[in-house]
């Protein structure tokens, strides 16, 4: 099936003010659809990170993608490894996900790969899922992501969004914000997103989403690397008890070193708590180090940078055969991505975990599915019959979008530079900070 056009659409997302390590998120998110365009005019779809850079590496590929058979596509462009020189820092300690250079190639593979998928699907009127085996699960759970944040729903001005959540900075306002999540989406297991504040309180955080939620629900604590060993270390000892039970704990130091460090340093307390990561394994090339040395015990996958749908299939079965729990990352996202990693979900058997999700917090305004926002139900995506990832976009909110971009609003995203501005005019990412 012969692609005779691919058709890439930035567009802008309103974001709300979310803390991390990395800074703060700004009012507008970037992010790419692509639509590939076969002969005999069927189109699949996918999303991916956004921004100028992204953009002109879509454009970049459109020539080896034009006049590729659909089916063997994947084949054809995948990409023979990174482009890091052998010793470069290859992590995201330093780069939010989405702006890595060293997986820029795949990023763009991943979507490619998953439009292929799309189109397949709907040309045999079969899901996603049954290209790839077919699904082992009929829906995928994901978790609630709690943020720290400033008051506001994302946007600007007159584009403002609506704020059901409001300003997040203290235990209380966490569990609230889970409280309402949860009963909003009826989600099973909770990811804290943490380096924003001192360990202490954050620590107070877990215990008061644990205090609220009750002992059946998992907890993750995420502070994306800022942390040294010894508070590190403080903190696994201190809610050994709250991240038990399919909890972890993620990436709570920086690179594979420092995690191996902490694990030899744990376990010789007798502390189990599994370390996760995404920051410190952020494709196949760390998996040897990290095995090796113990210093990941759950990896977080994300068919955005990884490659795609039939490389976290591989992932699943490279974790099972050395006993590594797999779960996933997410980043800022709308409902085609959120489909894509359903299906992931959906034919990896491995996959343990509810998988990360940022989409609570964007806004049906933003949104490029036909119909609306997907509908989740206790906590999970279920996998529609529908042909494709099984979701259609919705051309005059995809318009929308690429209006928000050509007007200039989220081309790059700047977590550090948002911060200088709205915070603190001298503040910079620090390693460890804590
Ligand atoms: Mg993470």
């Amino acid at each position: 099936m012969r692609i005779t056009d691919l058709k890439i659409h930035p567009i802008a997302i309103a974001d709300p003010p979310l803390f991390s390590s990395y800074g703060l998120h700004a009012s507008y998110a970037p992010r790419i659809v692509i639509e590939l365009v076969s002969e005999d005019g069927l189109i699949g779809i996918a999303e991916a990170h956004g921004g100028e850079a992204a953009l002109a590496a879509f454009q970049a590929w459109r020539p080896r993608v034009i006049g590729a058979d659909a089916f063997t596509l994947p084949a054809r462009l995948l990409p023979a490894g990174d482009s890091a020189e052998p010793g470069a820092d290859r992590s995201q300690t330093w780069r939010v996900p989405g702006e890595n250079p060293f997986d820029a190639d795949w990023r763009v593979y991943s979507a490619l790969e998953i439009a292929s998928l799309d189109l397949l699907g709907r040309a045999l009127g079969r899901p996603v899922c049954d290209l790839l085996g077919g699904r082992v699960r009929d829906a995928v759970p994901f978790s609630a992501y709690a943020f720290y944040k400033l008051a506001g729903g994302g946007g600007e001005a007159e584009d403002a969004r609506d704020d059901q959540y409001g300003e997040i900075r203290t235990p209380a306002a966490v569990a609230a914000s889970v409280r309402r999540m949860i009963s909003e989406y009826g989600f099973r297991e909770v990811k804290l997103k943490a380096g924003v504040f001192p360990p202490r309180e954050e620590m107070e955080a877990i215990r008061a989403l644990r205090a609220e939620l009750g002992p059946e629900i998992p907890l993750r604590l995420d502070p994306n690397s800022v942390w040294s060993l010894t508070t590190a270390f403080d903190v696994a000892l201190g809610l050994r008890q709250e991240l038990a039970q399919g909890g972890y704990l993620e990436d709570p130091v920086a690179g594979l070193d420092g995690m191996a460090e902490l694990r030899r340093q744990m376990r010789a307390a007798g502390l189990e708590t599994p370390l996760a990561s995404n920051v410190a394994v952020t494709g196949f090339q760390d998996l040897p180090a990290a095995i090796a040395n113990d210093a990941v015990q759950i990896v977080l996958c994300d068919p955005h940078y990884w490659g795609g749908l039939r490389q976290i299939q591989h992932l699943g079965r490279l974790c099972a055969t050395f006993h590594l729990g797999l779960s996933m990352h997410s980043n800022t996202h709308l409902g085609v991505s959120l489909m894509a990693m359903a299906h992931a979900a959906a034919v990896t058997p491995q996959l343990q975990f509810a998988c990360d999700t940022h989409y609570p917090w964007q806004s049906a305004e933003d949104e490029i599915v036909a119909g609306g926002r997907i509908r989740f139900h206790e906590g999970c995506v279920p996998i529609p019959g529908r042909p494709g990832l099984g979701v259609d976009l919705d051309y005059d909110q995809l318009a929308r979008g690429r209006e928000r971009y050509r007007r200039g609003w989220g081309h790059r995203r700047d977590d550090a530079g948002e911060m200088r501005r709205r915070i603190d005019p001298a503040w910079r990412r620090q390693i460890p900070r804590w």
